[in-house]
């Protein structure tokens, strides 16, 4: 039976990606050795994180004088290497979410956090709209999708001062302005790669202006002028992310992921709306397109566990919602086809006929 992959993360991926790493593990161009055994410093290694480099800066129009980097650490390793890098007194955070808050946590270690605003009493159901930006801040810090509540940022907030964000679940499926952003990262196992990688988008001026000694593996620095290979990179996501960003790129890039990210989650929004049966949990003004989050109608309740039964046995994979929000939780990231989104509403449709 064809299985349709909604998992939050680790989560779909292009088959072609797929196969193309599998080749790849195999034989490596055609070397008579594995992606898996070979140095990262050798040339056909390198022409890889190359690629890989550019066809991210040229994807997302990312202007001179920012680096691309390939680490590992995961998103959760920048909560605490952004602060570590950025923070001199004080930072600007806006609390949206489980993933925010743990960067904000991690802020605290380095110097004064402001909250600008937070939907915590609502349960992150809607991103606060009305704030106040310091302006004597190093940086403002966002979380552009929040891939727990499904709730995201439409576009690229206007700050008196330099952004951070963490893109992990909704990078390349928007253009971004990055010039409003001293720093872009997120982990690669949404919507780019296999997990291990993290990317991160820095710009190179920004760097180096804190007082305090940064450890070399932390520091931006290091992993700006040496490449990203200061230490052996993780391998082998780099070369699958290396692949999807040229399956965006041939796909239309960020314009068309973009285009087909709002055409699915319209699709699936409307479902959920028309269907007395489910209820979406985010505001709808905030409704992320890469996370969908929809509950059992309070009269439905008691049906929630046999609706999951229901569209597992058809094929839906990962639906189940995340702990915090219950219900269920419909990720339609990139690779994504629209065909899946279809079949998750032909049961939705099809459920309700029988009950
Ligand atoms: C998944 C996720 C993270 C955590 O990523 P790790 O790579 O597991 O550290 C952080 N932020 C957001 C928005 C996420 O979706």
């Amino acid at each position: 039976m064809k299985k349709h992959n909604f998992s939050a993360g680790p989560s779909i991926l292009p088959r072609e990606v797929i196969e193309e790493t599998a080749k790849a593990i195999l034989d490596f161009n055609g070397s008579g050795l594995s992606v898996l055994e070979v140095s990262h410093r050798g040339k056909d290694f390198q022409a890889v994180m190359d690629e890989a480099v550019a066809l991210f800066k040229e994807i997302l129009s990312i202007p001179e004088g920012y680096s691309v980097l390939f680490l590992g650490g995961g998103a959760s390793m920048q909560f605490c290497m952004v602060p570590y890098n950025f923070l001199e007194k004080k930072a600007a955070y806006l609390n949206t979410g489980v993933w925010a808050k743990k960067a904000m946590k991690e802020a605290k270690g380095f110097g004064e956090v402001v909250e600008v605003a937070s939907s915590a009493d609502a349960n992150y159901t809607f991103i606060p709209k009305d704030f106040t930006i310091p302006a004597d801040a190093d940086y403002f810090h966002v979380t552009t999708n929040n891939t727990i509540y499904g709730t995201e940022l439409k576009g690229d907030l206007d700050s008196p001062i330099p952004m951070v964000a963490d893109m992990s679940s909704d990078i390349f499926s928007r253009p971004v302005d990055v010039s409003k952003y001293i720093c872009i990262y997120g982990g690669a196992q949404k919507n780019l790669a296999p997990s291990g990688v993290t990317f991160v988008i820095v710009k190179d001026d920004a760097v180096g202006k804190v007082s305090r000694y940064i450890p070399s593996m932390l520091n931006y620095k290091t992993h700006i002028d040496g490449g990203s290979m200061f230490n052996t990179p993780p391998v082998l996501p780099i070369y699958s992310a290396m692949q999807t960003l040229r399956w965006i790129k041939a796909q239309g890039s960020v314009k068309e992921m973009d285009r087909r990210a709002t055409e699915k989650a319209d699709m699936l929004y409307a479902e959920i709306d028309r269907n007395k049966m489910f209820v979406g949990t985010a505001a709808k003004e905030d409704r992320s397109r890469m996370n969908i989050c929809f509950v059992m109608a309070p009269e439905y309740k008691d049906l929630e566990a046999d609706f999951l039964k229901f569209a597992t046995d058809k094929g839906m994979s990962g639906i189940k919602g995340h702990r915090s929000v219950g219900g269920f939780r419909a990720s339609c990231y990139n690779a994504m086809p629209k065909e899946s989104v279809q079949a998750l509403i032909d049961c939705m449709q099809e459920f309700e006929k029988l009950h």
